[in-house]
């Protein structure tokens, strides 16, 4: 990382947020979800849309029951309405909060099982 006498925080926290979206979503958002564990079931967390754009910076507000329910098949991830990406995507659930999807089979599904923080 380059660091300049300007100070480069924008673009270091830019970066990192790149990163953190190539590496995965949803390993931020199991850790969002462990740190909110005693958070009553039913109740909102908000965690971070999964559809890994780098510009997204979108939260989604869900259940901790929702949520355990969108990674049982680590193809799907939950996702803003708008963010659904329809030619590589599939719906299988809609809420008035969040939408979750369904890679379609092939390369980013298998990298979406690869890449599942849960093994
Ligand atoms: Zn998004």
């Amino acid at each position: 990382m380059v660091k300049s006498p300007g100070g480069d925080e924008q673009v270091s926290s830019r970066e990192e947020r790149v990163a953190r979206n190539e590496s995965t979503t949803r390993a931020i958002n199991e850790e969002i979800k462990g740190a909110q564990q005693a958070t009553s079931p039913g109740e909102h967390v908000r965690i971070l849309c999964e559809c890994r754009s780098v510009d997204c910076d979108r939260v989604i507000a869900i259940t901790l029951a929702e949520y355990e329910s969108v990674p049982a098949d680590p193809r799907q991830f939950a996702v803003v309405r708008d963010h659904v990406l329809r030619d590589l995507e599939q719906v299988v659930a809609q809420t008035d909060r969040y939408t979750v999807v369904a890679k379609r089979e092939g390369v980013a599904a298998a990298i979406a099982v690869e890449e599942d923080p849960r093994g």
